[in-house]
């Protein structure tokens, strides 16, 4: 039997190592695949597939990229999800018999990629692992390995644990080989599609500077699954990891990702693109480092008073301090992203140009604090005062590194004169070897009284002293060292001579080489320096957002919120900020929200496209913008500090998710029913629309009496089920409103203006008439509208209803619909307990539901 040649017998050795990922193998000039990698690759990369002996009879298939241009291969299979395994050869070819060593030396993932191609500027590029424990528990760690950013926390529940990661935008998830595959399954459905295994999670000595501030061994063990993970792909330096934070996630306003994307808060839900969110409309931070921390800002708002009011204190000292404003941000956009440098710097991948950006930013701190300190504002200044220049970094760096350097490094050019004597003598020998030489040849005539003496040079002798014959008696013995004779002269030497073209041949290839050490001394040193890097990082985002803020609050106009404590909504004149922004031409109409202990519920009607979504979505994104410490678009505000939001778009709304929409809708009324408390915002948006007319009614109505009864929350409910506006009798904590429209020379306008009560019930036919269907028509449809109002009518179609979907739910459920369906007199009558009244009693308890009946009928 035939077998593999060695160096595919290597190969698979070493395939064998990363199973799951494509393996680059190097051969020469070229990265290889074989087998599979090799079929899978030509498809994925679109390149050409061939074949190779392998010792055995059939051919194996190969495809190869040249190593010089795998960059961009190895960028699109990362952007696809795949992982790529770069294997080099470890020895010199020339030096070896038979097959070369090869070793796996860096494995790229989604959740690990560094390349600055593959990362978006201001967003964070994180990796999670996490470890499920006995109760159900699990902690979640997740980094930013370009950033050295990294966070861990402990969750609940498997839901909890969903959401977080989903949250967290996390590329790839490291979990145990023995992990709920569950996981794996509920997170492909929300777009998480890159797992790896590592179930090693013990701690490691090289570890203790990350786990610092860990004091829990659940958060420990994820966060070391994580760290073991990096330490196998990347193989190498992590000293910019910072000490993980561990966090809360009820020690902040909590979203879930639905609720999230419903409120277009980091990128739209039609386009998935970030035009149109409210990031896009927030997003006036100048670094790339500012713009990170937003995001984040916005994920996770606050719910602490203290440090809302900070923030809040801070963007209105900014709005005040308009010139020193537009100072700042001058400067900060002379501010380089410090984050990823210091990544890069610890994986020893900065260039020339990446110190001196490092060095400009450093400049501008001392601007920056200055201009803090002018405005006078304390808060301001407390920003300023925490911010370290590294002034000794900057110096050093003005005096390394010439402003502008070329790209590479081998090639020398790059450092400043002065910095190092021995470079400078290099240097002095390149650039003034001739002015020496002829000092040299000025001083030999001298010493020697031999005025014709004169230095040459040649390729093969190098420099040399030339004395024509008829003065050889004037050199005395032993001055110079003999190397050639002519017809009427000689050539030396000398030992100082030589030493000095060494120096002068020698210079440039010496001073690139020694400009090269002395780069990688600097990187070294600036290495050492990145804690004090990311701090400076950390307090040059905060400023940048917070500058942010208040470049928005001033230009689209808005109010400082304030925050009250007994769960009172107060928004005068608000505005949707997105929707108020990309509207061009018209005018957006300001509306009020009034909510507080007496009304917890509004239950908001009109017609389609009459502004009730946006209404509400206004409500949630005002208290949003407030709680990230962001002025809100109003002209008055005073709001309570939400726990929770929850919002529920309405069936017809949503577009994607593989399961039922329905299903979907019901999930999410499920999921704020459970976790809402009296202090969450609940945004119901045309629940029960994705089914029957009845059904939907019927679970909406019971809906809204469960939050109204056990949950308390604070609910926008809007609906196009116009019989529900009669909850207000019963609710007492529920209020009706309604969109106004209005009819002008035959068209329907309308106002988008929120007013108190129900909306008119024939609004439908209204429009149907300006719309101009026949006259007769419109007179069957308001004679029907009457039929179906009566009550006999409505129960009369409810048992229609119900039969119809006797077929879906079978005949369990037909009881309990038509348990729903009872009108409320006859739910009433049953509930008394007749036996125990007395009758007088029995006599109001008559003359009540006499007056209900007529209310029913009216
Ligand atoms: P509904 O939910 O009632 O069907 P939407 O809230 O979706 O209506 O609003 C429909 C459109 O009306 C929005 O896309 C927006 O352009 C416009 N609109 C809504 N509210 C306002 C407002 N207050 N001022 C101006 N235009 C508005
Ligand atoms: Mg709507």
């Amino acid at each position: 039997m035939k077998t593999y040649t060695p160096m595919i017998q290597q190969y698979l050795k070493i395939k064998a190592e990363v199973p799951d990922a494509f393996l680059f193998f190097r051969l020469g000039d070229f990265y290889e695949m074989f087998f599979d990698d090799a079929l899978k690759a030509s498809r994925e990369l679109e390149i050409t597939l061939t074949a190779r002996d392998g010792g055995v009879e059939e051919k194996i298939p190969m495809c190869g990229v040249p190593h010089h241009s795998a960059a961009g291969y190895i960028e699109q299979l990362i952007a696809k999800g795949f992982k790529v395994a770069i294997c080099e050869q470890t020895e010199d070819p020339k030096q070896t018999k038979g097959v070369v060593k090869r070793e796996i030396v860096q494995m790229i993932t989604p959740g690990t990629v560094m390349e600055a191609r593959s990362l978006e500027e201001k967003e964070n590029h994180y990796i999670a692992a996490l470890t499920g424990f006995e109760d159900g528990s699990f902690s979640i760690a997740h980094l930013d390995l370009s950033t050295g950013e990294s966070k861990v926390t402990l969750v609940e529940t498997l839901e909890e644990c969903i959401h977080e990661l989903v949250t967290i935008q996390a590329r790839e998830i490291v979990l145990s080989s023995e992990e709920n595959p569950e996981i794996e399954k509920m997170l492909r459905e929300r777009n998480i599609h890159s797992f790896s295994i590592m179930d090693e999670c013990s701690e490691e000595p090289a570890f203790k500077e990350v786990l610092l501030d860990l004091k829990q061994e659940k958060l420990t063990n994820a966060m070391c699954r994580l760290l073991h993970y990096t330490k196998l792909t990347q193989k190498r330096s992590l000293d910019h990891l910072q000490a993980a934070a561990p966090y809360q996630i009820d020690s902040f306003l909590r979203m879930d990702p639905n609720s999230k994307r419903n409120l277009e808060l980091t990128e739209t839900i039609r386009g998935n693109g970030k035009k149109g969110s409210l990031v896009w409309l927030l997003d006036e931070t100048m670094t790339a480092m500012g713009g990170r921390l937003l995001r984040r800002w916005i994920d996770r708002p606050l719910i602490n008073r203290t440090e809302i009011n900070f923030r809040l204190s801070a963007v209105e000292g900014f709005i005040e301090a308009y010139f020193e404003r537009q100072t700042l941000r001058d400067a900060l956009k002379e501010v380089y992203d410090l984050e990823r440098l210091a990544g890069r710097v610890a994986f020893g991948n900065v260039n020339a140009r990446d110190l001196v950006q490092l060095k400009k930013s450093l400049q501008q701190v001392p601007l920056i604090q200055q201009t803090l300190t002018q405005t006078e504002h304390p808060e301001i200044g407390k920003l300023a005062d925490k911010m370290d220049p590294c002034k000794d970094l900057a110096e050093m760096l003005e005096k390394a590194i010439i402003d502008q350097p070329p790209l590479g490094l081998k090639e020398g050019n790059y450092i400043k004169d002065g910095y190092n004597a021995e470079l400078d003598q290099y240097r002095d020998a390149g650039r003034n070897g001739k002015t020496w030489i002829a000092e040299l040849e000025q001083k030999e005539r001298q010493k020697t009284g031999i005025r014709s003496l004169k230095i040459g040079y040649n390729r093969v002798f190098g420099y040399y002293i030339e004395v024509t014959k008829a003065n050889l008696g004037a050199l005395q013995e032993g001055m110079y060292e003999r190397r050639q004779t002519l017809t009427n002269a000689e050539r030396f030497i000398t030992p100082e001579l030589k030493e000095k073209e060494e120096l002068i041949l020698q210079a440039e290839e010496k001073s690139t080489e020694l400009e090269y050490r002395l780069f990688q001394e600097l990187r070294e040193m600036v290495k050492n320096e990145i804690p004090r890097l990311q701090t400076l990082a950390q307090e040059v985002s905060r400023l940048d957002v917070l500058q942010c803020f208040a470049t928005v609050s001033e230009n689209q106009r808005y109010v400082k919120p304030e925050f009250n404590n007994d769960r009172t909504i107060l928004i005068e004149e608000g505005r949707h900020p997105v929707i108020e922004k990309v509207m061009d031409a018209q005018e957006y109409v300001p509306n009020n929200c009034k909510m507080s202990k007496e009304c917890e519920m509004l239950l908001i009607t009109g017609p389609n496209m009459s502004g009730k979504s946006t209404y509400m979505r206004q409500v949630a994104l005002t208290a949003i913008l407030g709680q990230i410490g962001c002025f809100v678009p109003a002209e008055k505000a005073n709001l309570p500090i939400f726990d929770r939001i929850f919002t529920r778009i309405g069936a017809a709304d949503d577009l994607v998710s593989g399961q039922s929409t329905f299903m979907v809708e019901m999930l999410e009324a499920r999921h704020a029913l459970a976790h809402a408390t009296q202090n969450s915002l609940i945004l119901f948006d045309e629940i029960g629309r994705g089914t029957s007319t009845y059904d939907g009614m019927a679970l909406a109505q019971a809906i809204i009496e469960h939050v109204h009864n056990k949950v308390g929350a604070k609910t926008l409910f809007s609906t196009h089920y116009h019989e529900l506006v009669d909850l207000s009798k019963e609710l007492e904590k529920l209020v009706n409103v309604h969109v106004a429209a209005t009819e002008q020379d035959g068209h329907v306008v309308f106002l988008h203006k929120i007013k108190k009560g129900p909306a008119d019930k024939s609004y439908g036919i209204h429009v149907a008439k300006l719309a101009n269907l026949p006259s007769p028509l419109i007179e069957r449809a308001n004679e029907l509208l009457k039929g179906f109002e009566a009550p006999s009518a409505k129960q009369e179609l409810r048992e229609q209803d119900t039969v119809g979907q006797l077929s879906l739910f079978g005949e369990v459920k037909e009881k309990k619909v038509k348990k729903q369906n009872q009108s409320r007199i006859q739910r009433e009558v049953l509930n008394l307990d007749v036996l125990e009244m007395t009758p007088l009693e029995a006599l109001n308890e008559l003359y009540r539901l006499q007056k209900l009946a007529k209310t029913e009928t009216n």
